[in-house]
């Protein structure tokens, strides 16, 4: 990848959230298949500004772009096959509001499944979806995948 698009994504995000080296590179390779497809670079965003200035710049330099929760899935979504950018939302892992009475979460998209229902249940309420990979797989990955499990006989899967 160009040193000045490396510059631009640290720029961005910070240089501890900008991973180009091979060894860190290898562990974004790669989701629960046994595809690989090694990026360029891995980009953590912190915020939803950081995205869409990501996305503009690697829209403008036709740079592909592959987002990435916590890598859990089994199609093979979240593995770059053509290189370029692997978004990694890790940090974007908040709960920002939680409206009982309208029973609606606002999330950012690397929350994991797990504690947004410990969450809700907190508050009395309960979201069924329950992937087997509930522990560390991501709202965002779950949307992407629409993610069901043994709830899913009775409650629907996550985008129903
Ligand atoms: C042990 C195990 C058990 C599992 N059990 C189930 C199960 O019971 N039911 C089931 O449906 N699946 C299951 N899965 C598959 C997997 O966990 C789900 O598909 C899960 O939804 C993936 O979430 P993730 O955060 O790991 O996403 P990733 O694997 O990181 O990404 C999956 C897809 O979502 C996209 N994506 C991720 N985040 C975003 C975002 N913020 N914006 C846009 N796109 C995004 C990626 O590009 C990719 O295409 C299981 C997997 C494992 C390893």
């Amino acid at each position: 990848m160009e040193q000045q698009l490396l510059e631009a994504l640290k720029d961005i995000s910070g240089n501890e959230n900008v991973i180009s080296d091979e060894t860190g590179l290898l562990a974004y390779a790669y989701d629960a298949t046994r595809l690989k497809g090694t990026p360029n670079a891995v980009v953590r965003p912190g915020s939803e500004e950081e995205v869409s200035k990501i996305l503009i710049i690697a829209n403008e330099r036709g740079v592909p772009v592959v987002p990435r929760g916590a890598g859990s899935g089994l199609s093979g979504g979240a593995v770059p096959s053509r290189g370029g950018i692997v978004l990694s939302f890790e940090r974007m892992n908040r709960i920002i509001s939680i409206d009982t009475k309208n029973r609606i979460v606002t999330v950012q998209p690397g929350v994991v499944t797990a504690d947004l229902q410990a969450a809700v249940e907190e508050e009395g309420l309960f979201y069924p979806p329950d992937p087997g990979s509930l522990a560390f797989c991501t709202i965002g990955g779950n949307v992407a995948e629409n993610a069901g499990g043994m709830r899913a006989m009775i409650y629907g899967v996550t985008c129903v």
